[in-house]
């Protein structure tokens, strides 16, 4: 394959670390299942010894990886969640860490429930105003970690800003890119550290794999996550490995397309009567808008709205639909829609998700590939049958 840095993005998606394999000529990476390897002399292979320490279809999911996100390294985990406490596991006992408010429930989970007993301190702020995020630091923080665009709330953080404020302050930032993917936002070139994914939504956009990946141009890092990665065994399946190739070749076409989807959708969600309000970076009413036009290749296929009625017209709403499925999860090609207070952000204290603004009458969807006007019908049926009927007007 050419030098990596002439090839557009499209192009590495498809061939990135998958040259044919040399033994046989497969054009398509062979899953290796094997979990050891034959040395000729204790000590001397070919470059595999054992597939917890590393493995030629995780070699080259994670040479994608790398490449895709324009990095140096690419670490392949067995989910996002190991992945994201890799990560965290390189800082020490007394370290802090300075969070975006709006995170994953499960991410907020390990902040609090796992790595906080190990000594290693939270805080959660509003990263809209990077002079905030300046003020907020402490001798002991060590890392800045943030969503863009957020989950559920769809809140766009100045990364560039952040970065700044990091580099100026010797922490480290780390950016959860699942929401945008690398086809929409490049945060290495932004200036953080390291970037980190869900594997299961966007890059293998099928809904069959769990799945996650960290990108840095650190060297350190990288060794250290390889160590981790290694020595913790939070790793891949190599069939796992290789369905995330095979997604990652859509990658470009399938993000286009959501995209596509989830704009018309998000201006009509936004004239409906039964919505009190859309969060959609795409649209001028978003209060990120302009940053995102400006650090966003496109505002991603998420949208998030609040329903008016509360948790009763959110039931009706859920029990009409046909196309979407009432799931967890983003980035496949179905279309799934999520109840974010009981579902993916169910961890976080109550009182938390009420001064959020996480509510009950909140809807998250994940705009998958199929026809627009479908979806759109779909969604018509929940609000007919979310609507207040006349006796209980
Ligand atoms: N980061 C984000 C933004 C997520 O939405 C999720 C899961 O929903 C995760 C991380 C965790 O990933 P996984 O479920 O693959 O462990």
């Amino acid at each position: 394959m050419p030098e990596a840095h002439s090839l557009s993005l499209d192009t590495l998606c498809i061939h990135a670390g998958q040259d044919p394999d040399p033994a046989s000529g497969a054009v398509m990476t062979p899953i290796v299942l094997s979990s050891t390897f034959a040395q000729e002399a204790p000590g001397q292979h070919k470059g595999f010894d054992y597939s917890r320490a590393g493995n030629p279809t995780r070699t080259a999911l994670e040479a994608c990886y790398a490449a895709i996100e324009g990095a140096r390294h690419g670490i392949a985990f067995g989910s996002g969640c190991a992945a994201t406490t890799a990560i965290l596991m390189t800082l020490a006992s007394g370290d802090h860490v300075l969070c975006g408010d709006d995170l994953y429930g499960g991410t907020f989970r390990i902040f609090d429930k796992v790595m906080k007993p190990f000594g290693l301190g939270a805080s959660f702020i509003d990263m809209t105003d990077p002079k905030k995020v300046a003020a907020a630091i402490t001798p002991k923080t060590r890392m800045i970690w943030l969503e863009t665009p957020s989950n559920p709330l769809l809140k766009i953080f100045d990364v560039a800003a952040l970065a700044e404020i990091a580099r100026r302050a010797k922490v480290s930032l780390v950016v959860d890119n699942t929401f945008a993917t690398p086809l929409l936002q490049r945060p290495l070139d932004l200036g953080a550290t390291a970037s980190v994914h869900s594997a299961t939504k966007y890059l293998n956009g099928h809904s069959d794999v769990v799945g996650g990946a960290v990108m840095t141009n650190d060297d350190e890092l990288a060794e250290r996550l390889h160590f981790l990665q290694k020595s913790v065994g939070a790793v891949p399946a190599p069939f796992d490995c290789y369905l995330v190739l095979r997604g990652l070749k859509t990658l470009g076409v399938r993000m286009q397309r959501h995209v596509e989807s989830a704009k018309v959708l998000a201006e009509w969600l936004d004239g409906h009567p039964q919505v009190e309000r859309v969060r959609y970076p795409g649209l001028a009413s978003h209060p990120g808008h302009a940053l995102a036009e400006r650090q966003m290749k496109g505002p991603g296929g998420m949208i998030t709205f609040d329903l008016a009625g509360g948790l009763p017209a959110a039931r009706l709403f859920f029990g009409a639909l046909r196309v979407f499925v009432c799931a967890e999860s983003l980035g496949g090609v179905e279309s799934l829609a999520e109840h974010p207070a009981i579902m993916t952000h169910a961890s976080l204290p109550a009182e938390t998700r009420r001064a959020l603004g996480i509510g009950d009458g909140m809807i998250r969807i994940s705009v998958g590939l199929e026809d627009a006007g479908d979806l759109r019908r779909d969604l018509e049926a929940g609000f007919a049958a979310a609507r207040p009927t006349s006796a209980s007007r």
